[in-house]
């Protein structure tokens, strides 16, 4: 289900013109209310078309206040609890608070890649792709001894 903001917790990260939300949102669905028109709490931010939301939790985790909030489906937590992440250094931590507010089991922590943000090579190492390819048989696949696939080499019961 889509993400929403607690406005108690959201500084509309202190002003600035791009909120860590809005920045990092892939479908650009944040939206910082400056003046409170839009939603009746200024400078705070929201989803603005929740129907939209891929439920990435990108912003959820982005977000320096804990602000954000998704409500999860029954296959990650049961109906009404709420998953919470925390970003540190090296790890993420996961806190899973259930309806009547207990946190039970525990919190989860994981390691997370510790690269700095922008150092991935796309390519690793392969050919940069030559776009004016792109509509050719078997463009990226047959680079570097790889074919497309074929048909007649299914296996069929
Ligand atoms: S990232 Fe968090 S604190 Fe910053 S504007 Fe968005 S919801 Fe508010
Ligand atoms: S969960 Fe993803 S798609 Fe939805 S508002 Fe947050 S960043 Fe945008």
């Amino acid at each position: 289900m889509p993400t929403f903001v607690r406005t108690e917790k959201c500084d509309g990260c202190k002003g600035q013109d791009k909120t860590a939300c809005m920045y990092i949102c892939p479908h650009d669905l944040m939206m910082l209310d400056k003046d409170g028109s839009k939603t009746g709490h200024a400078m705070k931010s929201y989803n603005q078309e929740p129907e939209q939301c891929w439920e990435c939790y990108s912003c959820i985790k982005i977000c320096p206040q804990q602000a954000i909030e998704a409500r999860p489906y029954a296959d990650i937590v049961p109906l009404g609890a709420s998953v919470q992440p925390l970003r540190g250094t090296d790890s993420i931590m996961w806190t899973i608070k259930f309806r009547d507010d207990k946190i039970k089991p525990k919190r989860f922590k994981f390691p997370i890649r510790t690269t700095p943000e922008g150092s991935i090579d796309p390519y690793g190492g392969k050919p940069e792709a030559d776009i004016a390819k792109i509509t050719d048989p078997g463009f990226f696949v047959q680079v570097n001894g790889y074919r497309t696939g074929d048909s007649s080499e299914l296996i069929k019961k």
